[in-house]
């Protein structure tokens, strides 16, 4: 009989320590549902985060915040003062469907504190997946957190029932790790991730032969870095993931700007600012990779490790390499389109297609959805282009920096300064 006053308790505590974690994103997840209840698809999972963190779609829960270790960076870490829970399994069965019922949720996204160990503690992660799948034929969204130092097998039994697993590496270097974090070596991050990304490549290969051969973790693996706890620069985080998605290869890569909540003279002092702006730029920097054929040197070099926080790092990869522009809309490899600051990736393929029939203006492509007041001095279209003779000026930069609208232009942060 579960007691309602006791689980809300636990709720509060446990959603509360979830709330740090970002990298609780569901693309990707296709589960088709037999005659059971919930139904993970693309498009059936809302991405939406509120401001503090936490994902409205998902029920974002820890299983317990009791830790037996001691990062330095984690408001669970066993110094902290904090108020301590723990669900049962069966309570975070009760909670997913009741919450699935009410449409509260659309999946469960669940990671723990390291009690007594780690096998311990993901033997009960995967209890609770196994039971919703199998006792409760919830076909909704599962994205199980990994437990450092937890057996393989124990990780290969996870993704049978998650759709999406994830280890967060939390401090990209070896030794930032090693600073915050001493019970913990990168490699309890990277094994895992090794093991997950070697099952799903084996049962994928056995599935085109075998077709019974069950999913695994269908919708892949994601992590997360923690910007701004300890001195590594952009480059040297860009370098991480650009390494998790070639050599792990991750879904996701989630950054997050440390939030200075703990009092510790390793970390940056409480009321700090959140670095937002660098977190929003690493996150532009991650999609150039991802989504526009950037490498990662490409996007900054040994010499200036640090993204500029007043433009987004396409932009200033433009006007440090303006010798390659102009380019000629109508005739340029699609390569250098997704290159031209202000055209997007979707724009991008809609004027290689629509410049088969049309001789293209400013003016149709921003009817493509282009940002013109930006593109507008990188590209020749089939008429008089006025603006174009101000791709050297040197206040360029200034002039488009002032016109861009972030909405995290105001977020300057006081953590930066930390690194200049
Ligand atoms: S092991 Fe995880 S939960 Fe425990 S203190 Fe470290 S980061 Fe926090």
């Amino acid at each position: 009989m579960i007691n309602h006053d006791r689980l809300q308790n636990k709720l509060t505590i446990l959603a509360d320590a979830a709330k740090y974690d970002v990298s609780c994103s569901s693309s990707g997840g296709k589960r088709d549902n037999k005659g059971g209840l919930g139904n993970a698809s693309k498009s059936g999972i809302c991405h939406t985060y509120t401001e503090d963190g936490r994902c409205v779609s998902l029920l974002k829960i820890l299983l317990s915040n009791h830790c037996i270790y001691d990062c330095a960076y984690c408001v669970s870490r066993s110094s902290n003062d904090v108020e301590r829970a723990a669900f049962t399994v069966e309570e975070v069965v009760a909670l997913t469907i009741n919450f699935y019922r009410r449409n509260y949720i659309e999946g469960l996204f669940l990671s723990s504190g390291i009690f007594k160990n780690p096998d311990h503690t993901m033997s009960r992660m995967i209890l609770i997946a196994k039971k919703l799948r199998e006792e409760e034929n919830f076909h909704g969204y599962i994205h199980l957190k990994t437990i450092p130092k937890a057996a393989p097998e124990l990780i290969r039994e996870a993704g049978l029932y998650a759709d999406r697993l994830s280890i967060n590496m939390e401090i990209p270097t070896p030794s930032g790790l090693a600073k915050l974090a001493p019970e913990k070596d990168h490699q309890d991050m990277i094994a895992p991730m090794k093991t997950v990304r070697d099952e799903i490549v084996a049962l994928k290969d056995m599935r085109k032969t075998i077709k019974s051969t069950p999913k695994f973790a269908p919708a892949g693996q994601s992590t997360q870095l923690i910007v701004g706890a300890t001195a590594e620069t952009d480059r040297q985080i860009i370098d991480v993931a650009n390494n998790c998605y070639k050599k792990l290869q991750l879904k996701r890569v989630y950054y997050s700007g440390y939030v200075p909540v703990l009092e510790d003279s390793r970390l940056p002092a409480i009321g700090t600012a959140v670095p937002q702006v660098r977190e929003h730029r690493l996150y532009q920097a991650d999609w150039l990779m991802r989504f526009y054929g950037f490498q990662a040197d490409e996007i900054l070099d040994r010499q200036s490790p640090f993204l500029d926080l007043d433009i987004d790092p396409k932009l200033a990869w433009a006007l440090r390499h303006r010798h390659q522009f102009p380019i000629h809309i109508q005739y340029a490899p699609l390569e250098m389109i997704l290159r031209v600051p202000g055209i997007g990736s979707k724009s991008a393929h809609k004027i290689v297609a629509a410049r088969r029939n049309e001789r293209l203006t400013l003016e149709h492509i921003r009817k493509m959805g282009a940002a013109v007041n930006r593109a507008k001095y990188f590209i020749i279209t089939n008429e008089h282009n006025p603006h174009l003779h101000q791709l050297d000026d040197l206040d360029l930069k200034q002039r488009l920096a002032t016109g861009s609208h972030s909405k995290y232009k105001q977020a300057l942060s006081g953590q930066m300064p930390l690194f200049t």
